[in-house]
This record gives C-alpha cells, sequence and structure tokens, in this order.
C-alpha cells in the first residue's frame, strides 16, 4: 500500500515573509491529518524562513530546482549540500517551466536526480506531454521517454526514493485537467514502466502524483484511480484552505 503524498509547488510566489505565514496556516489546517506525507516548495529565496516556521512538523519542504553538483562557478544555481542543509526533503526535478522556459533537457535531469538520490535528497520527477503530443496520439511515446532518461542510471535500492508527477502540460495552471481516466491511464504505463526499469516489488512502492489544474473539487476522483498516489498542485497550494483540503480527500 503506498502512502499518499501531496506537494504544493509554489513556483515563483511568495517571498520569506509571506512564505512562512502560508506555511503556519497550512500547518494549522492540516493539524492531526496523518498517513499522508505532504510537502511544500516554497521560492528558495524562501527556504530559510520556511523551513523554521516546519522544524518538527509532519509538512516537509521541497525545492523547485537543484543543480547536480556541490558548490561552484554556476551562477544562481542551488547545490544539494545547501538544501540539506536548509532542510529540503524532497526536490522537483524537470518541472515543465523548467523544461520549457529554462531550457532544461533529458540528460540535465538525469544528472541532476542521481545528485539528489546521491545526496538522501528524494526528486520528485516530471514528465508530461504537450497538447499536441496529446492530440496527436504520442503521449505515452513522450513520456515513457522522460521517465527512462531521467532515471537512467538510478540503481533499484533507490527506487522508492524517487516519485514521479506526471504533470499534462496542458493542464498546468490552465484550468483544465486530464479526466480521471486520462491521468491513469498514463500512470498504470508508467507504472508498468517502472517496473521494466526496476522490478515490480519496486515499481508497486514508487509514488506517482497527478498534477495539472488539481483542486478541491477534483482531487477525489482523481485520487480514487489505482495507480495515482497523491498530487503535485500548483496554483491551489497557494491557500491553506484549498490546499488542506487537497491534503484531506488523499488521507
Ligand atoms: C504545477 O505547476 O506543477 C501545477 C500542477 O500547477 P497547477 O496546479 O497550477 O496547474
Amino acid at each position: 500500500m503506498r502512502r499518499p503524498f501531496v506537494a504544493g509547488n509554489w513556483k515563483m510566489n511568495k517571498g520569506p515573509k509571506e512564505a512562512a505565514a502560508l506555511a503556519g496556516q497550512i500547518l494549522s489546517e492540516i493539524a492531526g491529518v496523518n498517513n499522508v506525507d505532504i510537502a511544500i516548495a516554497p521560492v528558495a529565496i524562501s527556504l530559510a524562513s520556511v523551513h523554521l516556521v516546519l522544524q518538527n512538523t509532519n509538512l516537509k519542504m521541497a525545492a523547485q530546482n537543484m543543480f547536480y553538483e556541490e558548490s561552484g562557478a554556476y551562477t544562481g544555481e542551488l547545490s544539494p549540500l545547501m538544501l540539506n542543509e536548509i532542510g529540503c526533503k524532497y526536490a522537483i526535478i524537470g518541472h515543465s517551466e523548467r523544461r520549457q522556459i529554462f531550457g532544461e533537457d533529458d540528460e540535465l535531469i538525469n544528472r541532476k536526480t542521481r545528485a539528489a538520490i546521491s545526496h538522501g535528497i528524494q526528486p520528485i520527477v516530471c514528465c508530461g506531454e504537450t497538447l499536441e503530443e496529446r492530440e496527436s496520439g504520442s503521449t505515452n511515446d513522450k513520456v515513457a521517454f522522460q521517465v527512462k532518461a531521467a532515471l537512467s542510471g538510478i540503481r533499484m535500492e533507490d527506487a522508492s526514493k524517487i516519485t514521479v508527477a506526471y504533470e499534462p502540460i496542458w493542464a498546468i495552471g490552465t484550468g483544465r485537467t486530464a479526466s480521471p481516466e486520462q491521468a491513469q491511464e498514463v500512470h498504470a504505463m508508467i507504472r508498468n514502466l517502472l517496473a521494466e526499469i526496476f522490478n515490480s516489488a519496486a515499481a508497486d512502492q514508487i509514488r506517482i502524483q497527478y498534477g495539472g489544474s488539481v483542486k478541491p473539487a477534483n482531487i477525489e476522483e482523481l485520487i480514487a484511480k489505482t495507480d495515482i498516489d497523491g498530487a503535485l498542485v500548483g496554483g491551489a497550494s497557494l491557500k491553506a484552505d484549498s490546499f488542506a483540503a487537497i491534503i484531506k480527500a488523499c488521507v
């Protein structure tokens, strides 16, 4: 039985003060909620203030991005060592905005995924197709390619540290959600692929989140699907009550 995992991606919103306040509100909303893993991913400059609020709680922190080197001449990047120091349990790797706006390719995403694991940070590896790819029937090929590339070289014993987030690009921030059936179909394909990459016992342990306009109104039917193990939430994670409602629906 996989434990549900809900993560909120705050993107480039909420500076240090607002982020700490929102983290505190979320903590009060989810007091007493058990049996679900929960994380928030503040913008890098807000990690320190949020960390202070989250200490010794069940709300964990994720970075929105991470570089694969430990230190050096990489202007603007964040090192896995620094993320460890600031208390990040997870890092979102290969979000479609990083791929599309910042040109991240599959090889870079693989290096970041491997670096996260070797530094004890659990990667949330994102994949997903464009609208054109869905309409031309190449969703499974695209997503399978991304997952294989991202996980290349990951050892079987590290498989359970990985979360895969399936996020159809046409559903991100658009208010358009994949239907539960559309999402389940891709999640099942990903799980089969994970069984090929690792083995079926390992594939059974890996959480696959759905992301793309998840909100309190649609989470229940999504999480009811066999291979949907939680959600990566953008917009709806910026309000404590809607994020908490999504979390509670996943318990
Ligand atoms: C995301 O950015 O990962 C996301 C799923 O955003 P939204 O929930 O706003 O569609």
